[in-house]
C-alpha cells in the first residue's frame, strides 16, 4: 500500500513529518517562532480512505503542557465543518512522550487539530458579518507585526463599558468560537439578552487579538514570539503592538466588565479566574467577581466553581496579566473565561468532547448571566 501523505502548509498549520510508513507516521510539533512554547497542531493526511492511520506525535513531554495530552483525544474531520474526536493515547516514556492517534476515514482526506480550527478567513467572515448588523460600527484598533488588521467590533447605547476579547493565545481556538456564540446574541435583532444588553451596555469586542499567531499555527505567542498575556503592564510596539493598541483603547473608555477568553490545556473543565491579589483589592469590588461567577455557574452545567486555577495571594497579582492590569487599572469585575481541550468528565459527549457548539453555548450563558447581574446591581 502507498504512504501516506500529510500537509500542513495551509492558515494554522502546524506538525513536522518525521517518517511515514505505510497508513503510520511519525510526527512532532514545530515550536512557536522565536519561542520555546509548543502544543497547537493542526495538519491533513490524504491516501488513507478505509484505513486505519496510526499517527504518533512524539516528544511532548517538552511541550508546554505536557498535563494537557493524558485522557485527552484528537480533534478530527473529514468535510470542516462537524469535528469529532479520535481515539488516542498518551505514552509518557516511548519517544519523549508521545500522543498515538487512531482513526480510520472513510474519504481520502482527513483533517486532524489540537482543537476544532478557527482560520483568519473565518475570522473575516464574523468580523464583516456582524460589522454588517443593525446598530454594529467597526473600529481598526491597530496593526500587527505580520501586518494584519486587529478587528474591534462596537455595539449598544448603555453607559456600563463592556470590554470582550479572545485569543491573546492564538492556539486557544475554543475562544473565537465562543465569540461567534456571543456575537451571534448581541447581534441578533430578536435576541431579547442582546436587545437588552445592547440598552445598557455599550460593547467592545476583540474576537481575535492575535491574528499573527493564529495564522502561523502557534499555541502562545505572536509573530515575534511574545506571550501577550504577559505584556498588559507595559505592552511596546515592537513586541506586544496587538496589547498597546487594545490598552490604549480601553483607556480612551473606561472598563466596567471585561471578559478575556481562553483555553486550558490541562483542567478538562470550564472555569473563570479573577484578580485576587491586585494592589487596590477590596472584598467588595472581588466580590462583583465572585457574584458573577455564582450566576453562571448556576446557570449551565458546562460551568464550575470546583477546579480553576490557585488565588494569588494579597498583593501578589501579576499586573502584567490582562484579568489583573484592567481590574487594578479601571476598577473593573474583570475575568478570564477558561475552557477545556478535554471533556468535562462529569458531563461527557462521547462523540465530539469539548467542541465548537459548546463553546458557543457558553457565550450565550455568559450574556445571560451579565444581564442577571447587571440586574441585581439595580443598574
Ligand atoms: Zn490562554
Amino acid at each position: 500500500m502507498n504512504d501516506i501523505r500529510i500537509d500542513c502548509n495551509f492558515d494554522s498549520g502546524n506538525i513536522d513529518v518525521l517518517s511515514t510508513d505505510g497508513a503510520k507516521a511519525k510526527l512532532t510539533i514545530r515550536k512557536d517562532h522565536q519561542s520555546e512554547f509548543a502544543q497547537w497542531f493542526h495538519f491533513r493526511v490524504s491516501g488513507a480512505a478505509g484505513r486505519e492511520l496510526e499517527l504518533a506525535i512524539t516528544g511532548l513531554n517538552e511541550s508546554a503542557y505536557p498535563g494537557g495530552w493524558p485522557d485527552y483525544d484528537t480533534c478530527v474531520s473529514e468535510d470542516r465543518e462537524y469535528w469529532g474526536r479520535a481515539s488516542s493515547s498518551f505514552d509518557k516514556s516511548a519517544d519523549n512522550g508521545t500522543l498515538t492517534i487512531r482513526y480510520t476515514p472513510a474519504s481520502d482526506l482527513a483533517y486532524f487539530a489540537y482543537f476544532a480550527p478557527y482560520s483568519m478567513e473565518r475570522h473575516h467572515d464574523l468580523v464583516a458579518e456582524a460589522a454588517a448588523s443593525e446598530g454594529v460600527s467597526y473600529r481598526h484598533l491597530g496593526t500587527t507585526l505580520d501586518g494584519q488588521p486587529i478587528d474591534c467590533l462596537e455595539m449598544g447605547k448603555g453607559d456600563t463599558q463592556v470590554w470582550l476579547y479572545a485569543r491573546q493565545h492564538p492556539g486557544e481556538t475554543q475562544a473565537e468560537w465562543w465569540m461567534e456564540g456571543a456575537l451571534e446574541v448581541l447581534t441578533d435583532p430578536a435576541d431579547t439578552v442582546g436587545r437588552e444588553l445592547r440598552r445598557r451596555c455599550t460593547f467592545h469586542i476583540v474576537p481575535n487579538c492575535n491574528p499573527d499567531g493564529s495564522r502561523r499555527g502557534h499555541l502562545r505567542t505572536n509573530g515575534a514570539g511574545t506571550n501577550l498575556n504577559r505584556e498588559w503592564e507595559s505592552p511596546t510596539a515592537d513586541k506586544s503592538p496587538e496589547v498597546l493598541a487594545i490598552r490604549n483603547a480601553m483607556d480612551a473608555t473606561g472598563v466596567d466588565f471585561a471578559m478575556d477568553v481562553h483555553g486550558d490545556e490541562a483542567i478538562p473543565v470550564a472555569f473563570l479566574a479573577g484578580y485576587e491579589g491586585i494592589p487596590s483589592w477590596t472584598d467588595d469590588h472581588g466580590e462583583r467577581y465572585y457574584r458573577y461567577e455564582r450566576i453562571l455557574d448556576r446557570r449551565t452545567p458546562d460551568f464550575q466553581t470546583e477546579e480553576g486555577y490557585n488565588k494569588s495571594a494579597a498583593g501578589k497579582a501579576n499586573l502584567s496579566m490582562s484579568t489583573n492590569q484592567v481590574a487594578e487599572r479601571f476598577g473593573a469585575t474583570a475575568m478570564t473565561l477558561e475552557m477545556p481541550y478535554k471533556d468535562n468528565p462529569a458531563n461527557p459527549e462521547p462523540e465530539q468532547g469539548w467542541s465548537p457548539e459548546r463553546c458557543k453555548m457558553l457565550a450565550r450563558d455568559c450574556l445571560a448571566s451579565l444581564l442577571e447581574f447587571l440586574d441585581d446591581d439595580g443598574k
